[in-house]
């Protein structure tokens, strides 16, 4: 059995531990954390991201 993969074609996606900067939750990233930036989870980071579209605005 060879256990022979082209490194070239295939790369799995190396995820990250981190925690999320805003709602403290842990989290995976697909980058390596750097210290002192904000991690955002997926939430998070949808929301920052995000659209003000359908947001309702209670914010303000
Ligand atoms: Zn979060």
């Amino acid at each position: 059995m060879a256990y022979n993969r082209d490194n070239n074609d295939y790369q799995p996606r190396q995820m990250y531990p981190a925690t999320c900067s805003e709602c403290g939750k842990k989290c995976e990233v697909p980058f390596k954390p750097i210290e002192g930036k904000p991690i955002f989870c997926r939430d998070c980071y949808a929301k920052k991201k995000g659209y003000k579209n359908n947001y309702n605005r209670n914010e303000e």
